[in-house]
């Protein structure tokens, strides 16, 4: 059948209509329904159906209950009204949106838009056709954004952030309510935010805060700062802020910011810096105090020299190093000659002064790797390492000796002081540091017994005379305890008439094993622990007891000397003692040694001396010629006699030089009114001699020994000394017995 052309070729037209219709739709995703209750048909597009996850083949019939069934159950009476308001060609409902299940079982978000296109004669609506679009994607992005929103705002609810956003060009600011709540203004003043931001900022923040501002938005990078507000209400907070820049849809460039307040958190930090401060400045205190202490308890308090304590760890440490390298440990002890005398004489602030003046100059003489400490008293120790040869710590003892040596001023008095030094050196895996000490403290003991002023190496030999010698001054002083200690008397006489004109007492020691001791045994031992002045008390004692007993057998002896230490002269309360012995004046001398007293006199030796002139006690210089002293510092001490040292006499005989050298000190004696004893009188010689001379007194073996005191009654009444002229040769061979301490002791 032809068809006319025409409608041939409207219905090509329309074909192609309806195709391109067709792909449109296809493209859009939009799935197509169309209602047509006059021909009762219902058609469903492809994508109707695939949205809806049917095959495009199957048949969708159109059944409206069925479809009912597959809305979400929450949805389903508004849909139910919704399609009915749409079939009525309701304006409202012509787009709705709702869930319907899918074949897989999940719920679809579906967008339904349909109208009514054709009505019945009587207007009733006969066709209604529309599109379904999946809207699931966008409803979920919207449900992530209000969510995402619904957490921001909680989140910035929590935190009490402002928010606000400015338009760069347009010059205007939009602040969110908790903003202004930070700020303290209410919602009216919103217009004119930006000016009011700016009068609340604190003056002295104002100008930092436009600078960074201005700073940010001309390189249009974000920034971050905090300053101080003043609120109307007076309150000042502190404000962090963050801004960041971005441009929005339409290219405008635009700030976000948010806003906080820090004030609490500024002021908790501020209060945990202090107290961290605080904390620390503690913790400095503690550990000054700490250090301090330490310090105190490894240092003399008096000049500031490490202590005993110190000097032992670092003793033991130095040690270590020299156990395993090749270096020596050299110990030098040093203790102050002297010193006790400053110390009694002039008090402890002169004692104190002369123990720092001492303290620097060991710190300057030694190296700065050399250790010194005080260890009490005036004792001191040097610890010297490196390669320490003897020769080098000989020099160090002598220039530390020859700086102790000289005076020092101390107000208005020179004092003189020495130092005798004992050394000690080890080294090698052996070296026991202990040991060192207690070496270097033996040959200290050496230095001083030699004579003071000087350094003594430690040697074993020394050590045993030492230990001996220590033993020797413990039996010393049980002697003491036991009276063992007592004087024989040597006869003194007229060198003229050989009358007696008086005795010496001379100290002996009965030992309970040993026997009878001279001095030479005991004297310098006691010297050394101290004893003697006591000594000499005891003989003195014993001495006025003695002469009692002399008188009651009819004996008088003119005069008693007895000799006396340089330590009993220094003894403030010798006056005291003598005038408790209540000795009758002119009876009792004192014979001093010329070496000990003359020069360096200090007033407790001077007083001393005036006290025995008052108590008629006279002083007899001893040895004299064997020391330095000059005349006229003899003649301070005023001395009824000189002693001449028996050395100046023993050659009398022999040598005219030794006979002129006496007579000019008789001579001497005479014109300044001294009288003159000649010591060690041998021979029957010498008597003779020395009465040629003019000597006024003899002491000797030629005319007496000394002897206990109970025989010296019988010994004046035979006077045998009287017939002693042809004993020259006698006498003479006996001379060496006091050197035999057998024959010295049969002898006394
Ligand atoms: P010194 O004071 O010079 O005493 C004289 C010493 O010479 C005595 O020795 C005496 O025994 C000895 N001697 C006497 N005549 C002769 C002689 O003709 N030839 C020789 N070679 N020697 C003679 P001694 O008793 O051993 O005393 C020695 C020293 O001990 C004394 O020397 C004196 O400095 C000291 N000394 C003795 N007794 C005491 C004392 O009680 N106190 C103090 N502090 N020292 C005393
Ligand atoms: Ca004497
Ligand atoms: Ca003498």
């Amino acid at each position: 059948m032809l068809l006319p052309e025409a409608l041939r070729q409207g219905a090509v037209d329309l074909s192609e209509r309806e195709s391109r219709w067709n792909y449109a739709l296809v493209g859009s995703a939009l799935g197509v329904w169309d209602h047509n209750h006059r021909l009762g048909t219902r058609f469903y597009s492809d994508t109707w159906k695939t949205m809806r996850g049917m095959a495009p083949e199957e048949d969708a019939d159109g059944d409206y209950e069925a479809w009912i069934s597959l809305i979400h159950p929450d949805d389903r009476a508004f849909v139910i009204k919704a399609v009915d308001g749409q079939n009525a060609g309701d304006p409202a409902y012509q787009i709705f949106e709702y869930r319907e299940r899918h074949r897989d079982g999940r719920w679809i978000w579906i967008e339904c838009r349909g109208a009514v296109v054709e009505w019945d004669a009587d207007g009733t609506p006969t066709r209604v056709v529309g599109t379904d679009t999946d809207i699931t994607a966008r409803k979920e992005a919207e449900e992530r954004l209000a969510h995402m929103s619904r957490r921001l705002d909680l989140a910035l609810d929590i935190s009490d952030i402002g928010v606000f956003e400015a338009d760069i060009a347009g010059g205007t600011v939009e602040w969110d309510d908790r903003l202004l709540a930070i700020y303290g203004i209410s919602i009216t003043e919103r217009t004119t935010v930006n000016e009011t931001w700016m009068s609340l900022i604190h003056p002295d923040d104002s100008q930092r805060v436009s600078d960074t501002i201005a700073a940010a938005v001309e390189t249009s990078s974000d920034f971050h700062h905090e300053f101080r507000i003043v609120r109307h209400d007076g309150a000042e907070r502190v404000i962090r802020a963050k801004g960041a820049f971005f441009t929005d849809g339409d290219g405008c460039q635009r700030l976000i910011g948010a806003n906080w307040d820090v004030t609490e958190e500024v002021r908790l930090n501020a209060e945990l810096q202090r107290a961290k401060d605080l904390a620390e400045a503690r913790n400095q205190e503690l550990e000054a105090a700490k250090e301090s202490i330490e310090h105190l308890a490894l240092h003399d308090y008096l000049t500031g020299l490490p202590n005993r304590r110190y000097l032992d760890r670092m003793l033991e440490e130095r040690a270590q190093v020299c156990r395993t390298g090749e270096l020596t440990l050299a110990v030098l002890h040093i203790d102050l000659d002297r010193f006790k005398q400053i110390n009694d004489t002039l008090g402890h602030r002169a004692g104190d002064a002369m123990l720092k003046h001492a303290a620097t100059v060991l710190r300057q003489s030694v190296r700065a790797s050399d250790f010194v400490a005080r260890i009490g008293g005036d004792e001191f120790v040097v610890l010297c390492t490196i390669n320490v040869t003897p020769k080098k710590i000989s020099n160090l003892a002598e220039r530390i000796i020859a700086e102790l040596c000289r005076p020092i001023r101390y107000e208005n008095h020179d004092c003189r002081f020495g130092a005798s030094i004992g050394i000690a050196t080890g080294s090698g895996p052996s070296l026991d540091a202990k040991q060192l000490l207690l070496n270097a403290d033996i040959a200290l003991y050496r230095a001083k017994s030699a004579g003071r002023n000087r350094h003594e190496f430690f040697s074993t030999d020394a050590r045993r005379r030492i230990i001996a010698s220590k033993r020797l001054a413990d039996d010393i002083l049980i002697g003491l305890e036991r009276g063992e200690f007592v004087p024989v008397y040597q006869p003194q006489f007229h060198a003229r008439t050989l009358d007696i004109a008086g005795v010496e007492t001379l100290a002996r020691w009965q030992h309970r094993e040993h026997g009878l001791l001279t001095p030479d045994r005991f004297l310098s031992t006691a010297e050394d622990i101290n004893v003697v002045a006591a000594i000499d008390a005891l003989i003195l004692e014993q001495a006025l007891a003695d002469r009692k007993q002399w008188e009651k057998d009819g004996i008088t002896i003119p005069k008693i000397a007895v000799n006396v230490s340089s330590r009993r002269l220094d003894d403030p309360n010798l006056g005291k003692k003598l005038r408790a012995l209540k000795i009758q004046p002119g009876t009792v001398s004192f014979e001093l040694l010329e070496s000990i007293s003359l020069d360096d006199c200090d007033d407790a030796v001077i007083a001393n001396l005036r006290q025995l002139r008052r108590l008629g006690i006279d002083i007899e210089i001893d040895d004299f010629g064997t020391g330095h002293a000059s005349i006229v510092s003899l003649l301070k001490l005023s001395p009824k006699t000189l002693k001449i040292d028996r050395e100046l006499i023993r050659m009398l005989p022999q040598s005219s030089d030794q006979r002129k050298l006496v007579r000019s000190i008789i001579e001497i004696g005479r014109s300044l009114n001294i009288l003159v004893t000649a010591e060690g009188v041998e021979t029957m010689d010498h008597v003779r001699i020395l009465g040629d001379l003019g000597c006024d007194m003899l002491q000797g073996y030629a005319l007496a020994r000394p002897m206990p005191g109970e025989q010296i009654p019988s010994f004046i009444r035979a006077a045998s000394w009287r017939h002693a002229d042809d004993g020259t040769q006698r006498v003479h061979r006996k001379r060496r017995a006091p050197i035999d301490p057998q024959l010295s002791n049969k002898s006394l």
